[in-house]
Order: structure tokens, then sequence, then C-alpha cells
């Protein structure tokens, strides 16, 4: 073995194991009691020890830009709008410059897998897509990236963006997104992203639906194309802010229906929160969906980041335990079986909804583990507990010190 990780506490389905973990050629070789050989030896006292979180939903080319964005009203046609017109001065430099930055953040809080959202349009070209390809083998010792390319400001109404998603899918973008609420044509939007996935075979991740309004919503437009190109397993839909304005029964019907469909969602509590409901001034609706009432219903569900830093969310810290945390206060989640489950989806769901596999720690898997700063899952998300260390492929990634106290 060439590493040993003594008294590593494991998440287990109701109380956690204290146990050794014995990494060889970058795998994990061996979970048991009492490993020993003439190799590195790190003794974790108990501490957990999680598979590296999983951020399927982040905005790596607008991600810090709030010294040239003005975020005032907190509504998304505002930061849609400021956004829009910074873009036009983005340069590769500047874009790579800024991704480097919220992906070493990342890195530094745990992520060791990502989709990144990067946006075409005839304004930006493609030069999302040639400032952060390259990253993908530059930091593959530390996180596995996925690119997905999508058109943030509309595809049928706004001409020659259908070509650049094209040419970033052949310079090797890994999956296609789209937005079909800001495009003229929202089912036509949907229909052509379905075509285009197919031509390429590639998987699918919308933005949708999103605002508080019941009607309107085009889930099930997502939902009929996947059934019918067979897609089951390979979509995923990100905010999807008006299941949180559905009665139970409605709500039941739509979960059931992505269900069966095999349609994921994607929760992006943070910017959710920041702009849902801006336009009143008491009894604010919150607009985040209610993942765990979804995953009651068999619906795969994650919770990510989805911006840092710009007029979409003017916080981040790339934290996907303090998304965690964030979202048990929203879903009002005390129980320890539903704070698991808050750990599970920024961990195990979104591994399996960017289709990862031999994830998770066990036996023959990648050594793709992150240390916290507690002795249990719950206590993860309840305490908000500080990444210590991270190993991606069995090589120490990041270290961060404990705090300490310096009595007098
Ligand atoms: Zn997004």
């Amino acid at each position: 073995m060439d590493l040993i990780l003594k008294n590593a506490c494991l998440p287990g389905e109701r109380d956690e194991i204290l146990t050794d973990i014995g990494i060889a050629g970058g795998n994990i070789v061996a979970i048991q009691g009492g490993l020993s050989g003439d190799t590195e030896i790190i003794d974790l006292d108990g501490k957990l020890a999680v598979p590296g979180f999983v951020e399927s939903h982040i905005h790596l080319d607008k991600a810090c830009i709030l010294d040239r964005c003005k975020s005032e009203e907190g509504t998304l046609e505002e930061a849609i709008r400021e956004v829009s017109v910074a873009k036009k001065a983005f340069t590769v430099e500047d874009i790579r410059a800024r991704a480097i930055r919220t992906l070493e953040k990342c890195i530094l809080q745990g992520t060791t897998r990502m989709r990144a959202h990067l946006e075409v349009d005839p304004v930006i070209g493609i030069k999302s897509i040639e400032a952060i390809l390259p990253l993908v083998d530059e930091y593959a010792w530390a996180i596995n990236l996925e690119i997905c390319v999508f058109p943030q400001e509309g595809l049928l109404n706004n001409p020659g963006t259908d070509e650049l998603i094209i040419e970033a899918l052949k310079r090797g973008a890994h999956v296609v997104g789209g937005c079909p609420y800001t495009d003229s044509d929202p089912r036509g939007q949907i229909e052509r992203i379905f075509e285009i996935a197919c031509e390429f075979d590639v998987d699918i991740d919308f933005h949708l639906d999103f605002d508080t309004n019941p009607e309107g919503m085009t889930l099930g437009d997502v939902c009929e194309l996947t059934e019918k190109h067979g897609y089951s397993g390979r979509v995923a839909i990100g905010h999807v802010s008006k299941l949180s304005a559905l009665p139970p029964e409605q709500l039941k019907a739509a979960a059931i229906q992505l269900a069966n469909a095999g349609v994921a969602v994607t929760v992006l509590p943070s910017t959710d929160l920041y702009l849902m409901g801006a336009e009143r001034s008491h009894n604010i609706v919150r607009g985040v969906a209610p993942v765990h009432r979804l995953i009651e219903d068999g619906v795969n569900c994650a919770l990510s980041t989805n911006n840092v830093l710009n007029p979409f969310t003017p916080f981040g810290d790339c934290s996907m335990i303090r998304m965690a945390n964030l979202y048990a206060n929203i879903g009002q989640i005390g129980t320890n079986s539903g704070l698991r489950q808050c750990l599970d989806l920024v961990t195990h769901h979104p591994a399996r909804l960017m289709r990862i596999e031999n994830y998770g720690i066990a036996v023959g898997n990648p050594a793709d583990i992150v240390i916290l700063d507690c002795s249990s899952g719950v206590a993860a998300v309840q305490e908000l507990a500080v990444p210590l260390a991270g190993f991606k492929n069995g090589r120490r990634t990041f270290t961060r010190e404990p705090a300490q106290l310096h009595r007098p």
C-alpha cells in the first residue's frame, strides 16, 4: 500500500464506522481495522472521511465579477442584464484567471468532481470554452472537470448561438445545456437541445422553470422529450423554483413525472434564495424547490453552488457543506436521517446525476477522499465541518490546519 488512513470515521446508514483505509496505485484497496505496513500512515483520530464533493452546477466563466457589475435589485432580470454588459469586455485571459480562482477555492473545500456550465452567444463567442477547456487537464491532479455548454441568453432568438454550441461540442465540451426561460420559444429550444444532444451523444443539463409562478412549467416538455429520445438518466434540470410554488398533490404529480422519465433535479439554494421573491416587500417567497420531498418519490436530486460573487449570487466560498447546511435550514430539516440525506445531496446524488462510476469510499474505487473536522455525517451538516485534507486518486491535494486556541 502507498498510504494508510488510520482511524477514519465513515458515515453509515445509522451509525458511523471507525476503520482504516488502505490506498495503492490511486485506488482504495482495503477498508478494515488494523491495517499496517511499511508505508505512509496518517492517523485521522476519528475524523470523518467522505468521498470528494460533487459540484454538478457551477458557472466558472462569470464568477468573481462584482468589481464590474451592480447587484442592487437582487432580481434575475438585473443579473442577466448586468452580466450581459460585463461579458462584452471578457477576454480569454480574464475568464481563465477568474475560473482558476474559483476552481482552486472549490478544490480547497473538498470538491473532486465538477460540471462547469459555460455560456456561448454571438457577443462572447466561445471564449469561455477556450479559457476553461485547458483546465480539464491542468487540474486533473485535483478534480475531474466536465464542461456543459449552454445558451444563457436564448437560442432560437439569438442567431449564431446554435453554431457556437456545435463548435464548443466539437472542441470537447462534454454536456449540452439549455436555458428555455430566456428564449422567445422555450419549447423550440428544448427540442433543439435534445436534437443536438442526440447528434453528439452527450447528456443534457437545463436551467429550467426559474420563477415562483406555478403556471407555465416546461418541466413536462423535458420529461416528454427525455422519454421520446430514450434519455432516461441523462437529463438534469437546475433551479426549477416553480416546484416550490406547487401544492402537495401537484408537487407529487410533478415528482412522479420526473422519476418516471429519469430526469434529475439540481437545486441551487444560494442563488434561488437571493433572486426569488425580490418583487415582494414582505412575506417573501423563498423559491427553493423541496428536493427532500422529490426524493421521497424517487427523483434523483442534487445541491450545487451555481454562482460565485456575481449579480446572480453575490456570495460564495465554494463550500458544498455550506450548501447542504443552507438547504437543511430552508427545508427545515433537523432529523439525523434528513441531515445525512443533505450530505448525500452534495456527494452520492450528484455523482449519480453526472453518471460517475466507481464513486464513493469502497474497495476498488479511486481514492477521492475528503477529511472533515467532525466525527459524523450529521455533525458535518449541523456544524459546517471544515475540510482538513483532500486526496485525489490517493494523492494529497490540500491541507488545512485545524483552528487552535492560544490560551493565556
Ligand atoms: Zn446555473
